[in-house]
């Protein structure tokens, strides 16, 4: 759940995980953990049609819940960054 300044609701101050509540600080606009952050828009044949979902878990929350996967997810090193 990402947290912005009551007086600037542009300015990102914190960033909330919304399993464990792990609280994120940002400086400068740059969280200081990486996070997984979701937004869900549910559609024909979901009992939420018309609901957008969103939600920030944290890696620690991550691993956790992607080890639990039947299958393994896809992980693969991003060239884009080297
Ligand atoms: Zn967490």
């Amino acid at each position: 759940m990402k947290i912005y300044n009551p007086k600037n609701q542009t300015e990102l101050v914190e960033i909330i995980c919304n399993k464990c509540g792990k609280r994120i600080p940002v400086t400068k606009g740059v969280p200081q953990e990486d996070t997984l952050h979701v937004e869900k828009n549910w559609g024909y044949f979901s009992q939420n049609d018309g609901i957008k979902h969103t939600f920030d878990i944290c890696e620690e929350c991550y691993e956790e819940w992607v080890a639990d996967f039947a299958e393994p997810i896809l992980a693969e090193e991003n060239l884009e960054l080297l």
